[in-house]
């Protein structure tokens, strides 16, 4: 089944065409690692694909409605659909880890607050931070933010998740707990697309890898065909 697919999706930011003419789709439980160099528009493609970033053209359809098409009262009930994690995690300063998950599943979802707090100790317990529960996100390390923003994410449910370098902010000794929750993630069925420079999670984690360069998909392939050459 296919989650998301674009076609023909381009973006200029001012002249600059930064995506060209792009196609791609996503299907269900798939994970799909965009790789390629600093500038190549990776970040720009990700934020388009739940219109973060509006694309000067082209489509892209989610569960087979064109986001580019519709109004932003519906485009936000969509976009309630697809989960994204930063570089920068983003967190509530000012609220304890349970309920930063709280959050958005109480106001924007209704949930019940029982509700919401059985969802978000659950997710803590799959990011291994169910005893942070009641701290504040500064008394917590990059990368147990970083796990803390994923769980938050997967809080409301998403049918996607979207990651942009979701670990090139942290110490290198912080990098590997992400993408281990990255890839129990993807091992759970999570439809994922991943922006990533660590070429060892994208080997053995995608199905697919989707290499840009100056505004293309230069190739699609599966980890084993495209590293090999
Ligand atoms: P990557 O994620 O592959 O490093 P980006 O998508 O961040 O690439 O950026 C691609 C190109 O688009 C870069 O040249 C960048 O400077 C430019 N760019 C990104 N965002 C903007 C913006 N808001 N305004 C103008 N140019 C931008
Ligand atoms: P990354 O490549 O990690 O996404 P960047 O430093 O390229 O980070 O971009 C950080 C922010 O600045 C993004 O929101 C991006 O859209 C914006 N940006 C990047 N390049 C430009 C640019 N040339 N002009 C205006 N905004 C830009």
């Amino acid at each position: 089944k296919k989650i998301l697919e674009v076609k023909h999706l381009s973006k200029k930011f001012g002249q600059t065409d930064v995506l060209k003419d792009i196609d791609g789709t996503v299907k269900s439980g798939q994970v799909i690692c965009v790789i390629g160099p600093s500038g190549a528009g990776k970040s720009t493609f990700l934020r388009c694909l739940n219109l973060l970033e509006k694309p000067t053209s082209g489509e892209v359809n989610f569960e087979g409605t064109d986001l580019t098409n519709v109004d932003d009262k519906h485009l936000v009930n969509l976009r309630e659909r697809m989960g994204m994690v930063f570089q920068s995690f983003n967190l509530f300063p000012n609220m304890t880890v349970l309920e930063n998950l709280k959050l958005a599943p109480v106001r924007v979802k209704h949930l019940s607050d029982e509700e919401a707090e059985k969802t978000a100790m659950h997710l803590l317990g799959l990011v291994g931070l169910k005893e942070k529960a009641h701290v504040y996100p500064s008394s917590l390390s990059g990368g147990q933010q970083q796990r803390v923003a994923i769980a938050r994410a997967l809080a409301m449910n998403p049918e996607v998740m979207l990651f942009d370098e979701p670990t090139s902010a942290l110490d290198p000794e912080m990098v590997g707990e992400v993408l281990e929750v990255m890839q129990k993630l993807a091992n759970e069925g999570m439809t994922m697309v991943v922006v990533t420079h660590e070429m060892g999670f994208a080997k053995e984690v995608a199905d697919e890898v989707w290499f840009m360069a100056d505004g293309y998909i230069l190739e699609k392939g599966k980890p084993e065909e495209l590293f090999d050459n």
